[in-house]
């Protein structure tokens, strides 16, 4: 669970213009469209989004919307982090990995959620970013690594959840299997023949099971056993 006592980062704004818009993001873009875990919901409604997307895009920061967060990479639509959260199944306590720092945004909403949270962003300077903010809102517990986030993060696993935020070719990388643990689940976009899928993948003992859930848009997932940095 984040450590952040408690004045939690969105708190403070609840009666601003802010956090009217963070209201409404919750109610039009996720309880409408279906997001029923209230541990998501929440979390949303805490979070002060526009503290993870550049200062010029604060006034876009709860559209309905992408956005650029630099180096060519995006914050995802609030719509698919939830999705993506939903589909995960955390419960508090629970040891996830996501790969795909990003800005930071999907972290610490796992990290309100009560995760204990390992997370790898491949740009250094996305990374560097990511790390301060998180710091500086109080999600001190969340560990965060630069690399290659398709070798996952072997010291750490189990894990009870694997999100990984950036699209994948087929197969989906091995290590991210091996280190789900028993009942695990990975949520992942995978290549689907010139559209991305978002699938879950279930460990049962030594089998995986796949949910395919529906197309959606990811900047790729560049490593090892992802795509390579100049083709992807
Ligand atoms: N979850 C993020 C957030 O809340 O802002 C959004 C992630 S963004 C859609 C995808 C991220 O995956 C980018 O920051 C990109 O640099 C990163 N990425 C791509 N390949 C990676 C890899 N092999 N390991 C770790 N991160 C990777």
């Amino acid at each position: 669970m984040a450590s952040r006592g408690e004045a939690g980062p969105g708190r403070d704004d609840a009666d601003s213009e802010r956090g009217r818009e963070r209201r409404a993001m919750v109610r039009q873009q996720l309880q409408a469209r279906g997001i029923r875990d209230t541990a998501v919901l929440a979390a949303f409604a805490e979070l002060p989004r526009h503290r993870f997307v550049p200062e010029a895009m604060q006034a876009l920061a709860y559209a309905d919307q992408a956005l650029p967060i630099g180096g060519g990479q995006t914050i995802s639509q609030p719509f698919v982090v939830a999705e993506m959260l939903e589909l995960a199944r955390v419960c508090p306590g629970a040891r996830v990995l996501e790969v795909g720092t990003g800005s930071g945004y999907q972290a610490a909403l796992l990290a309100e959620m009560g995760a204990q949270v390992h997370t790898i962003e491949r740009l250094p300077a996305l990374a560097r970013r990511s790390r301060a903010l998180l710091q500086a809102l109080g999600y001190t517990e969340v560990a965060l690594r630069q690399g290659d986030g398709s070798l996952g993060w072997p010291e750490a696993a189990p894990f009870d959840a694997i999100l990984v935020a950036a699209g994948c070719p087929e197969p989906p990388p091995p290590p991210l299997l091996e280190q789900l643990a028993e009942g695990g689940r990975l949520v992942i976009p995978l290549e689907a023949g010139g559209y991305q899928e978002l699938t879950v993948i279930i460990r049962e003992g030594d089998a995986y099971r796949r949910e395919r859930c529906e197309a959606c848009a990811f900047v790729p997932l560049i490593g090892a056993h992802g795509w390579p940095e100049s083709g992807a």
